[in-house]
């Protein structure tokens, strides 16, 4: 039996990309071998690796002076990069701190440069997005950093800040593809693929061209943006599979009408789920409304014990991985772009059911 999988990450895949995975399993496209086994020298992996590019360029509408990469290391290692690569010419970048991905992105800003938090919303737990503006950022900073969908809290930017200029980076590995955003608003993007995206193992970047071309002389020779530009993101082994599945999931995402499609589905979903939280007088939400989430959904019960009964229960029904995290507790449910809209039914009828069992 398939279960609903609301884990935060990796999240689901669609059933019928599963399936498309199975039927290929053993034998892709005529080559008389699996993607796993397949050298990423070969003819038909040099086919998946220009698709997947082509897919993604095609549904993001990314313009032709940014390069796409497909490294690894997940998104922690563009906590990395990024200062690497393009905080090289005045050393100083700026961080919005937004929630615990975004605070271990700036500490790692800080080992490489001069990094500045220039908002955080950690005095209300992270339960909202900063109001910012343009001279909150540093006009000689390299780049200013946000995430822009909080994982962890629920929280998701409007919009992309007005940074005066400074190239701006986002973290977008819980929310990628799920809504539509202009990329020309953002010097860099990047994401791990396992939440909207397919399996672990690749981080999608998606970076100006002439970014590309100031790396530290120190950077590992891995990390460097210019590197994989020239390689094609083949510098050394990739995760093949993991790419191909990528391949699959674009494929599928492109029928079913795209990023603007995938959206209204999302918003649906997530306007389902909060509707019944907020009228449930059982369960609560605490981030502010207008920065919810469409990708995470953090609620919780009455108590501690009836939070953990909710966790153990919802398992036996088949709704899985939907504790908290720890840092806030209760559950959260993930309904990225691949959970159907019969999974946020489900849930919502075992809420309903659980409420009834247990109040008072
Ligand atoms: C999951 C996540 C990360 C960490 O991703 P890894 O691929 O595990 O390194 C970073 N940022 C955000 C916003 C995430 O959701």
């Amino acid at each position: 039996m398939r279960v609903y999988n609301f884990s935060a990450g990796p999240g689901m895949l669609p059933i019928e990309v599963l399936n498309r995975v199975r039927a290929g399993l053993t034998d892709y496209d005529g080559s008389g071998m699996s993607v796993m086994e397949m050298s990423h020298r070969s003819k038909p992996y040099e086919k998946i690796n220009a698709e997947v590019e082509a897919l993604l360029r095609e549904l993001m509408a990314i313009p032709d002076d940014y390069d796409v990469l497909f490294v690894q290391g997940g998104a922690t290692n563009q906590f990395s990069a990024v200062p690497l690569n393009i905080g090289t010419v005045n050393r100083k970048a700026d961080y919005v701190v937004t929630g615990n991905f975004a605070k271990n992105a700036f500490k790692e800003g800080a080992v490489h440069l001069d990094a500045a938090c220039v908002a955080s919303s950690e005095d209300k737990n992270f339960t909202y997005i900063p109001e910012l503006n343009k001279s909150m950022f540093r006009a000689d900073a390299d780049y200013a950093h946000i995430c822009y969908n909080n994982t962890i809290f629920g929280t998701r930017y409007l919009a992309a800040p007005d940074t005066a200029g400074v190239p701006l980076v986002a973290d977008m590995s819980s929310m990628i593809l799920s809504q539509e955003v202009n990329v020309s608003d953002f010097a860099l993007i990047y994401a791990g693929a396992q939440k909207n995206v397919g399996p672990a193992g690749v981080t999608i970047v998606i970076v100006r061209h002439d970014l590309t071309e100031r790396a530290d002389p120190k950077c590992p020779v891995m990390l460097r943006y210019d590197n994989q530009v020239k390689n094609k993101s083949l510098y050394n082994t990739p995760p093949c599979f993991s790419t191909y599945v990528i391949m699959e999931v674009l494929r599928y995402l492109k029928e079913l009408g795209g990023v603007s499609a995938m959206q209204k589905i999302n918003e649906r979903k997530a306007k389902k789920l909060y509707d019944y939280i907020d009228g449930s007088a059982f369960y609560s939400n605490p981030v502010q409304k207008q920065y919810r989430s469409l990708m995470n959904v953090p609620f919780v019960s009455p108590s501690k014990e009836l939070d953990d009964l909710f966790v153990k229960q919802a398992a036996e029904h088949g709704l899985v991985s939907i504790k908290g995290h720890r840092l806030v507790g209760g559950m959260r449910a993930s309904i990225y772009n691949a959970m159907p809209e019969a999974g946020i039914d489900a849930l919502i009828e075992f809420m309903d059911d659980f409420k009834k069992h247990n109040s008072k």
